[in-house]
Order: structure tokens, then sequence, then C-alpha cells
């Protein structure tokens, strides 16, 4: 039986998925000082296979040291995180991390969990080698590229770009999806509707600038 299991972020925290199918892959792990996440996984199974971090930021690779596996992430934030740069989020949150990166992930690469496969989109912006995952469930796990209730994530990080997450947001529009996993506030269904009032609200921000 699969199943995506929802870790939610409180506070700076990042949510967590945990995917369980024939492989059990983990999406983002938080700032690593939130050991409850690894006793919550432990709890549902014995040992994960994957971990897909969205982005190179510390709040979603920081509790990657908790586990035992492979490592991915998308090809552009590879070196930001194996360095521990993690484009000034480290300092920002007053922590360090790094990660010995085991597989790069670029546009339009598959993740076979077993009857659950995760597509690969490359959606720089808020980093410039963040992805969303696309699954054959319709589920669309944004990370910061967007969030519910019509929000979306900060460019003004180094190696953000408002035209960039612009471009992203709008692809995404395309998509066969139905639910928005993100990477900070809850996750929903009709998650169209929340990514058709997050472009609305870039539009006010960035393209009337
Ligand atoms: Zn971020």
């Amino acid at each position: 039986m699969t199943e995506i299991v929802v870790f939610p972020g409180i506070g700076y925290e990042c949510n967590s998925y945990l995917i369980l199918d024939e492989k059990t892959v983990l999406i983002d792990t938080g700032t690593g000082s939130r050991p409850v996440l690894k006793q919550k996984v432990e709890e549902q199974i014995e040992k994960i296979d994957l971990i897909i971090n969205t982005h190179a930021h510390l709040d979603h690779v920081g509790g990657n040291r908790h586990f035992t596996c492979e490592i991915a992430i998308g090809r552009l934030d590879r070196v930001a995180l194996e360095s521990g740069g993690l484009y000034g989020t480290g300092e920002m949150f007053g922590k360090n991390a790094s990660s010995k990166v085991d597989r790069e992930l670029s546009e339009g690469d598959k993740i076979d969990c077993g009857e659950i496969v995760l597509e690969v989109l490359h959606t720089p912006g808020h980093t410039p080698g963040g992805i969303c995952l696309l699954s054959n469930t319709g589920h669309l796990f944004t990370g910061d590229t967007v969030f519910s209730g019509g929000s979306f994530g900060r460019v003004d990080l180094p190696g953000g770009s408002a035209a960039d997450l612009g471009k992203s947001l709008e692809r995404l529009k395309n998509l066969d999806f139905e639910f928005m996993m993100p990477g900070h506030t809850e996750p929903v269904k009709d998650g169209k509707s929340h990514l058709e009032s997050a472009i609305t609200l870039f539009g006010e921000y960035y393209e009337r600038a």
C-alpha cells in the first residue's frame, strides 16, 4: 500500500513528506533541530531509501544528517549543499549543514518509487537549482516555489531571481495536478487555485514595478 505521510513544519521548519511505497522517499528534512521528525519517520518505516531536497536552504536540508540514505538535489543546488554555503541560510539560522550528494536531479528526471513516480521540474527563482516534483497521483511538491494561500518563495536571498520565479510559477499552471504539497504552509486540495492566487500576487509585487 502506498501512502504519503505529511509532517507539518512549525515555525521556520519546513514540511516534510514521506512517500511509503516499494521505495521510501523523504522530501525535505527541516533544520535538523527537530529530532521528532526522525522518531516519527521511524514509527512509519525502518529505513528510508532516498532523501530529496527541493533546494539547498538550511530549513530544508538540516535534518539530512539524521538519516543514512542516498541524497538527491537539483543539479544547480548541489554545490550549495555539498559546500554548506546554503545561499547564506546557514548564517540566517545560526547553524551549519552540508551533505554529500549522491544523485543530481535535472528537468524531466523520473524517480520511480514503485506505484508512485515523481517527475522532476526545474523551477529556479527561489534558488538556482530549486525543483518541484510532480507525482502520477496528482500531487505537486513545490518546495519554496509556491505556497498554499496564494504566496510564493522569497527571491531576495543569494541566488534568488524574481524573473526566474515568475517563469517557474507560470509553467506550473500547465501541469496536471490536484494537490499542492508546499515546503511551508498547509498542503491543499485544489492546488491550482492556490497557484493562480500566487501568480496574481506575484504580478502585484514584481511585474508592475
Ligand atoms: Zn527556501
